[in-house]
């Protein structure tokens, strides 16, 4: 074309297609969520000026987004009917790097040693329109912003430094205003412009973009149409049918083209709660997790103020089938978006703590740029703030769990997470106050049943003043310690530590309600009953013996002690003040093997 103008690219972006072209990235498929993105965008930009200038939107086009592919030329092209780019804008936003996440991404590019093996840095960041190029040997911009009278078109290819920019003058390609963007595929992505794939792109990274979405697709309906009957085939049925003129009717498949909405315009958690039922709740769930079970529990929530996002947070009915480690923090099982644009659901205790990793939901955020990497997740104080918020929502939606009438929820809940709860007492202090209501264990007195904390306090005698447990492996030589004796007499209730964690949890709780946790296995077991003139006594008489069995084991104990704990048993060994139970001296000893 004699009036296209040619421009070079800022250093910067030839440096970016560069790398876009000649590096392989194993998620090319991110072009379609970036070039939709901007679409979305610029229809949100439209809407935007369209409140205090309505007579931008009097060609009453609607405010949507088309996207058609000819899988048999590798062509596909995306039209928005947005804000549109002026000549001017076209120089600005496609020939140079104006933005600072591309910017960003170029520097973490540089900071990363190994190049062309971090296929992911695309995918985290996103290089916004370039990644057009990831697929395209040449892209077509036509565009019509609503600001001017002329529609242009910009054209690039890979492996150019250079780009043209000329006036619009076929009529059948002039839009009324918005752009349009055509892709010609390289011969190895010409996949991409498969209809069904398109569909699937758009369904799993703009399900819920704000605007419509339609893909060309080809459709199919049955119809019946009659046909005369074959001659031959009538005569060979013989003289009653002859006497009918007989019709037959086949079944047929006519096949046509047409737009198809493919996402969902309002995601559920826009909506306002008080309009969602239940089973809007339970169907999202199970079509955004792929989930058979309903979910134990749902919260939907907005938050203001200083961190704006929305979210639903699930817990599941059960753990992932066939897996018993209680901490995958690669779950996938959060989803993030940035203004309703799907982002990632890969983090890595990003945006919950590791041991609430079987928490489902989404997270949509208007804080967060849309090009927010693992990196800016990780430093962000926003995202510090949103995982306060979210961690605190899901012990009040545990809590709700655990108040439900009906007890099995909890029951079910404390069979497939109590685990994790206990490696929450561990890895996180700030919340002890948060679990520790929540957690569940075996006592002296309840040996079917789990009571909670707040059940234990509830039974203590008026004068004892600490929370008992004793560890063991199993209930049974739990119930059978002759440690217990004593408690047992004076009706105090133990709790049984039967979990290799619950010990560890306990310890690191330290008390609860200002009731410290009491080993009653460790030396020094003060009931608040000591007897001294008894204890006297009672050393004059055995005292020699005490010195006979120590020298007769020798190193084997640290030393034998006369002791009023028991009270059928002739002895018992303990441990050490400040040494380990004897349930972590085996446990200690099963990691060391
Ligand atoms: P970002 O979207 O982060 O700004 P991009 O590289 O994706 O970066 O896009 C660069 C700029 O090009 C956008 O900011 C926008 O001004 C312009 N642009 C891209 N696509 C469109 C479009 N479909 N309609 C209008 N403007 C667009
Ligand atoms: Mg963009």
């Amino acid at each position: 074309n004699p009036t296209a103008e040619k421009f070079e690219y800022q250093a910067e972006v030839s440096r970016l297609m560069d790398l876009i072209v000649h590096s392989l990235y194993s998620n090319k498929e991110v072009f379609l969520r970036e070039l939709v993105s901007n679409a979305s965008d610029a229809l949100d930009k439209l809407r935007f000026l369209s409140v205090t200038e309505p007579e931008l939107l009097r060609d009453a086009v609607d405010l949507d987004i088309r996207i058609q592919s000819d899988k048999d030329n590798g062509i596909i092209t995306i039209t928005d009917s947005g804000i549109g780019m002026t000549r001017q804008e076209l120089v600005d936003c496609l020939g140079t790097i104006a933005q600072s996440g591309t910017a960003k991404f170029l520097k973490a590019l540089k900071d990363s040693k190994d190049v062309g093996s971090d296929s992911n840095l695309i995918g985290q960041f996103g290089v916004g329109f370039y990644s057009a190029f990831l697929v395209s040997d040449r892209v077509v911009v036509s565009t019509k912003s609503v600001k001017s009278d002329k529609q242009y078109v910009w054209e690039g290819e890979a492996n150019n430094s250079s780009y043209t920019i000329r006036e619009e003058t076929d009529p059948e390609k002039l839009l009324q205003r918005g752009t349009r963007l055509t892709l010609y595929l390289k011969r190895e992505d010409k996949d991409f412009a498969h209809p069904e794939r398109i569909q699937n792109l758009v369904k799993n990274y703009s399900q819920f973009v704000c605007f419509p979405i339609y893909t060309w697709q080809e459709k199919g309906f049955t119809k019946e149409v009659e046909v005369d009957e074959d001659p031959a085939e009538a005569k060979k049925e013989g003289d009653d049918a002859k006497t009918e003129k007989k019709k037959k009717t086949k079944t047929v498949v006519e096949r046509y083209w047409d737009w198809e909405l493919t996402n969902e315009t309002k995601p559920l958690w826009l909506r306002n709660p008080k309009d969602v039922t239940t089973e809007e709740y339970n169907e999202f769930y199970k079509k955004t997790f792929n989930e058979y079970l309903e979910p134990l529990a749902c919260s939907h929530f907005t938050t203001e103020g200083e961190v704006e996002f929305r979210s639903i947070l699930f817990v599941p009915a059960m753990t992932p089938m066939g897996r018993d480690d209680i901490i995958n923090p690669k779950t996938r099982n959060i989803r993030l978006y940035v203004k309703r644009v799907f982002i990632s659901d890969d983090f890595d205790g990003e945006l919950f703590p590791r041991y609430l990793s079987f928490v489902k939901g989404v997270v949509d955020s208007n804080d967060l740029p849309l090009n927010v990497s693992r990196e800016i997740l990780q430093e962000s104080r926003i995202v510090r703030i949103m995982r306060k918020r979210l961690v605190r929502k899901t012990f009040d939606m545990i809590l709700g769990i655990s108040m439900s009438e009906n007890r099995d929820d909890y029951d079910k809940f404390w069979e497939n997470f109590g685990k994790n709860l206990k490696l929450g007492c561990i890895e996180d202090k700030e919340n002890h106050k948060r679990i520790a209501p929540l957690l569940r264990f075996f006592s002296s007195q309840s040996e079917q049943e789990l009571i909670s904390l707040d059940e234990y306090v509830e039974n203590m005698k008026p004068e004892q003043k600490d929370i008992y447990y004793i560890a063991a492996d199993n209930l049974t030589s739990a119930k059978n310690t002759p440690f217990l004796e004593r408690l047992l007499e004076k009706d105090y209730e133990v709790l049984f530590l039967v979990e290799p964690i619950d010990e560890v949890a306990i310890q690191n709780l330290k008390s609860y309600k200002e009731k410290n946790f009491v080993d009653i296995s460790k030396e020094d077991l003060d009931l608040g009953d000591k007897n001294e003139d008894r204890e006297k006594e009672m050393k004059q008489e055995y005292g020699k013996t005490c010195d006979w069995i120590k020298k007769r084991l020798g190193d084997k104990v640290a030393s034998v002690q006369i002791s009023n704990r028991l009270s059928t048993s002739p002895c018992v060994l303990v441990s050490g003040k400040f040494g380990w139970s004897a349930n972590m001296e085996r446990l200690m000893k099963a990691q060391t093997l």
